[in-house]
C-alpha cells in the first residue's frame, strides 16, 4: 500500500543541502537581526502587511506572539517594536500569504508529501479548507465541516471505552479553546489530555510543586531587572526566547551579574546587541555573561553540589552567606541536605562536573554575597532521567540563599511555546483533580472521570499497543515533536483515526491513521468575527500574567474555524444534544467561556473584566508571595538528590539535542545556525576536536548516530561532523532530526519528559 512508503522524517533522504561553516558569532542580534526577521516578515507578508502586522505585535490590545512565552513588560511598550527576531518569523509564518489549497492536496500525494523536508513541508503555507485522508487513498480530497465533525462523532461514540481516546493539546491554543477542549474530554470520560508540556517543562512543574508549592516559577519580568544574579542554566535564550536578552542586559545595567551554564557556549549570553538602543548599536553591546561554566551534559549536580559545598565552607558566623533565619522559619529538609552533601569529595564533584574549578570559584565569588539570585532554566535541565532532580538542586542553591518569594529571587522556568502555561492553568492535564471535579459537577452536573489519563509518552505507547484507538491534536506537529519518531509513526498508523487542527501543513498530517482529517484554523494574527462582532481570546505568559490577543489580519481562507468553535462541535457532534453543556453557544461567546473559567479555576474571578484592564492581570503565586503552606511540612522543602550516573565507554557519547537560531520547536524557519556559524544544512552533529582526533574524523565527515537501548538499535543515519566547542564525549544534533534516536521508554522519573537531552550514543563514519 502506498501508505507504507511514507518517509517518518527527513533521516533517511540521501541529500545534504550545501553547508557552509564560519566562526560562532560574538554576540546575538545587532543590525543583521533586524535585516533577517525583515527578509523573514517581507518574504513572506509583502512590506506592508509586514509592518502593520509587526506595530501590533506584543502591543496591550495587539496580536500576542506565536512564538514563545517571554513576558511582555508590565507598563509601557516599545513603540520600535516589542518583538525578537524569532518573534518576527514565527508571526510571517503564521501571516503568510502562500496557501496550500484543495488543488494542492490533489497534486501531491500524501506519500510525495512525505518525502519533503520539514523544512519544505512548512513553508508550504496555510491551511484553506478542512481535508479528508480515507482509507486506503493517496491524497487527501476536501471534506465539509459538517461531515468532518460527523465522522470524528462517530468515531468517538463508536469506541468500547472513552480511554480509546487521546486528546493532545499544543501550546499554541488559547485558554478558552484549551478549557472547552479538557471541559469535552471530561464530559466524554477520559483524561487522556497529553499535551506538549508533558515533553518540555513537566520535570519543572513536578520538582518546584513538591518543593515551594507552585508548579510554575516565581518571579516576573521585573525581578529579573531587580536580581544581584540571574543563573542561565540548560538554557539558550538567545534563540528560543530572545526578548530574555534584554532584560537580562536591564539586570547588568542596574549593576547585576549573569552566570551561563551550559555544555555549548551560546552567542546570546556572550553578547546581546539591542537594536532599540543607539548605544549598542555603535558599540559592541553588553557583554551578558560574567561567568561562564562550560558543564558536560547532564552534569549540573555535580556542579551545583560544588557549588553549594563552596558556599557553606564559607558561611561563616555572620557572613550573611548562608540566610539562617530563612532556612529556620520558612524550610524543612536543610539538616539532610547538608549531611548528604558532606558524604561527597568536592574535588570528586568538580572533576564529574567537567568545569574548571577556578570559574567555579569566580562563580562562587559572585553567589557568596549576593541575596537576591534567580535561576532561570529551559530543557538543559527538564529532558533527562534526572529533569526532577536537576530542577530541585537549583532550588536548594535558592533557599540555602534565602533567595525566593522576595522581591528580585526566585525560580525562573522560561517557557517555549506561547501558552503552553495558561493551557495547564485551564486544566489541561491528565491527572485527576478533585477541585476541578467538583467545580465541574457544580457548574454542569458532569461526573468527572477520576483515574489517572495518558501523558505524552504513555499515549504513543498506548496508541502503539492499539490500546488507543482515536487521536485527536489541538495544535502542533506531534510526529517531530515526540520521542523515538519510529515508534511514534508506528503508533499513529495503528489508530483509526487521527485528527489534526492545525494552521499550516506538518509532518503529522503525512503519517496518520487509517482516516486523517485536517481542520484549518484560525492563526493568533487573524480577525476571528463573529455576528460582526471581532472576538478576542486570552492566554497566559511564562511568569503567570492572563492577558489578551487580538487578531487583526483577514483569515487566510473563508473556511478556517476558531478553535474553541471546532472544539465545540466535536463534542456536539459526540455528545448530542443531550448533553448537560450547550456546547454550540458556549463555543461561539467567548465571554461566555470565560466566565465559565471564572466560576470554576481559582484565580480567574472577574476574568473578563480584569483581562481587559490595563495590560491584564498576574495569577496568584504563593512562591511569588513567600508562602510556602501548600507544601508537606508547610514551609520550603530542601531536597536531597543523587549524582547521575552516565558511565561511557570510550567508543560511546552523550548526545543533546538542540534548535537552531532558524527554527522554533518543530518549525524550521530556514536553514541557518548563524550564532553557532552553521549555514543552509541541519544534518550535523557537533562534535569536540579531541574526539574527531580519536576518532580519526575530519570536519564534515559523514557519520551514522545509533542508540543502544534495551537491546534495540535506534539509527539516524549521514550527519556531517562539525568541529565544535563542546565537552569531550558530548555531542549535538538538531531536534527533531535526532529524535529518532531517543527510546520511548527513557524518560524523566517522576515527570515523564523525554531524555531528549542526554542519550547514550555512538557514531560511524560513513565510507563515501
Ligand atoms: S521573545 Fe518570544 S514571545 Fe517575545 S517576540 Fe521573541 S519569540 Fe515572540
Amino acid at each position: 500500500m502506498a501508505k507504507d512508503k511514507r518517509n517518518v522524517n527527513e533521516n533517511t533522504s540521501e541529500e545534504f543541502t550545501g553547508i557552509k561553516l564560519t566562526k560562532p558569532a560574538s554576540y546575538a542580534a545587532g543590525a543583521r537581526g533586524v535585516k533577517v526577521a525583515l527578509e523573514h516578515a517581507v518574504g513572506e507578508m509583502g512590506a506592508v502587511r509586514a509592518f502593520q502586522t509587526l506595530a501590533k505585535l506584543n502591543q496591550v490590545g495587539g496580536i500576542d506572539c506565536p512564538g514563545c512565552a517571554w513576558p511582555d513588560p508590565d507598563d509601557k511598550r516599545s513603540v520600535l517594536g516589542e518583538y525578537c527576531e524569532n518573534g518576527a518569523k514565527a508571526l510571517a509564518e503564521e501571516a503568510t500569504l502562500k496557501r496550500v489549497t484543495t488543488d494542492f492536496f490533489a497534486e501531491h500525494s500524501v506519500t510525495e508529501m512525505s518525502n519533503w523536508s520539514d523544512f519544505k513541508i512548512g513553508k508550504s503555507g496555510r491551511l484553506t479548507h478542512p481535508m479528508v485522508l480515507e482509507k486506503g487513498a493517496t491524497h487527501y480530497k476536501p471534506i465539509s465541516w459538517e461531515d468532518a465533525f460527523k465522522l470524528i462523532g462517530k468515531e468517538l461514540s463508536g469506541l468500547n471505552d472513552p480511554n480509546e481516546a487521546i486528546f493532545y493539546t499544543s501550546g499554541r491554543s488559547s485558554n478558552e479553546a484549551a478549557f472547552l477542549y479538557g471541559l469535552f474530554a471530561r464530559a466524554y470520560g477520559t483524561l487522556n489530555m497529553p499535551d506538549c508540556s508533558n515533553m518540555c517543562h513537566e520535570s519543572s512543574g513536578v520538582a518546584l510543586s513538591s518543593t515551594v508549592g507552585i508548579g510554575k516559577g516565581s518571579v516576573t519580568l521585573d525581578d529579573l531587572h531587580k536580581a544581584e544574579v540571574v543563573i542561565v542554566i540548560g538554557q539558550n535564550p538567545g534563540t528560543n526566547h530572545p526578548r530574555m536578552l534584554t532584560a537580562l542586559a536591564k539586570c547588568k545595567d542596574a549593576g547585576g551579574k549573569v552566570i551561563s551554564i551550559n555544555p555549548l557556549e551560546e552567542a546570546g549570553l556572550k553578547r546581546f546587541k539591542n537594536p532599540q538602543s543607539v548605544s549598542d548599536m555603535l558599540t559592541l553591546g553588553t557583554a551578558i555573561t560574567d561567568v561562564f561554566l562550560r558543564v558536560r551534559i547532564n552534569e549540573d549536580i555535580p556542579l551545583l553540589k560544588a557549588i553549594q559545598k563552596k558556599l557553606i565552607a564559607l558561611d561563616k558566623e555572620d557572613s550573611g552567606v548562608l540566610d539562617h533565619d530563612f532556612i529556620v522559619d520558612q524550610t524543612v529538609g536543610f539538616k539532610a541536605m547538608k549531611s548528604d552533601l558532606n558524604k561527597y569529595e568536592l574535588d570528586e564533584l568538580i572533576d564529574q562536573s567537567g568545569v574548571e574549578e577556578e570559574a567555579i570559584d569566580d562563580a562562587v565569588d559572585i553567589l557568596a554575597p549576593a541575596k537576591k539570585i534567580i535561576i532561570c532554566w529551559a530543557m538543559g535541565l527538564t529532558q533527562h532521567k534526572n529533569g526532577v532532580e536537576n530542577i530541585k538542586e537549583c532550588v536548594n542553591l535558592l533557599l540555602m540563599k534565602g533567595s525566593i518569594g522576595k522581591e528580585g529571587a526566585g525560580t525562573c522556568p522560561v517557557r517555549g511555546h506561547s501558552n503552553v502555561q495558561g493551557d495547564r492553568s485551564v486544566g489541561i492535564v491528565h491527572t485527576p483533580s478533585k477541585a476541578i471535579a467538583s467545580s465541574l459537577k457544580k457548574a454542569f452536573d458532569i461526573d468527572v472521570p477520576m483515574e489517572h489519563g495518558y501523558d505524552t509518552v504513555h499515549s504513543i505507547m498506548a496508541m502503539h499497543d492499539k490500546k488507543a484507538k482515536v487521536f485527536i491534536a489541538l495544535g502542533g506537529n506531534f510526529l517531530s515533536a515526540a520521542p523515538d519518531t519510529a515508534y511514534t509513526a508506528k503508533a499513529l498508523s495503528n489508530c483509526k483515526l487521527t485528527v489534526s487542527v492545525s494552521t499550516k501543513l506538518n509532518r503529522t498530517h503525512m503519517v496518520t491513521g487509517k482516516t486523517a482529517l485536517i481542520l484549518p484554523t484560525l492563526g493568533r494574527s487573524e480577525k476571528d468575527e463573529s455576528n460582526g462582532k471581532n472576538r478576542f481570546v486570552t492566554v497566559e505568559n511564562s511568569m503567570g500574567k492572563v492577558h489578551t490577543s487580538h487578531g487583526s489580519l483577514d483569515p487566510a481562507s473563508a473556511h478556517l474555524m476558531s478553535e474553541p468553535e471546532i472544539v465545540a462541535n466535536i463534542a456536539y457532534a459526540t455528545l448530542g444534544e443531550n448533553s448537560k453543556v450547550d456546547w454550540l453557544s458556549l463555543g461561539s461567546d467567548y465571554d461566555a467561556i470565560r466566565d465559565v473559567i471564572a466560576d470554576v479555576v481559582g484565580g480567574f474571578e472577574d476574568y473578563n473584566k480584569r483581562v481587559v484592564k490595563d495590560s491584564g492581570f498576574y495569577l496568584p503565586n504563593n512562591a511569588r508571595e513567600g508562602d510556602f503552606t501548600k507544601v508537606k511540612g508547610r514551609k520550603a522543602r530542601f531536597s536531597v538528590c543523587s549524582l547521575p550516573d552516565h558511565e561511557l565507554e570510550a567508543d560511546e557519547f552523550l548526545l543533546t539535542t538542540i534548535r537552531s537560531h532558524d527554527q522554533f520547536n518543530t518549525t524550521i524557519y530556514g536553514l541557518d545556525d548563524r550564532y553557532r556559524g552553521v549555514y543552509n544544512e541541519r544534518r550535523v552533529v557537533f562534535m569536540n576536536p579531541n574526539d574527531m582526533k580519536y576518532h580519526k574524523l575530519k570536519k564534515l565527515d559523514i557519520v551514522d548516530i545509533t542508540s543502544h537501548y534495551d537491546g534495540k538499535t535506534r539509527l539516524a543515519p549521514k550527519f556531517l561532523v562539525v568541529p565544535y566547542q563542546i565537552p569531550s564525549q558530548n555531542l549535538a544534533c538538531y531536534f527533531p532530526e535526532a529524535n529518532t534516536l531517543v527510546p520511548i521508554d527513557q524518560f524523566a522519573d517522576g515527570s515523564h519528559t523525554p531524555i531528549s537531552k542526554s542519550v547514550k550514543v555512538k557514531i560511524k563514519k560513513v565510507q563515501t
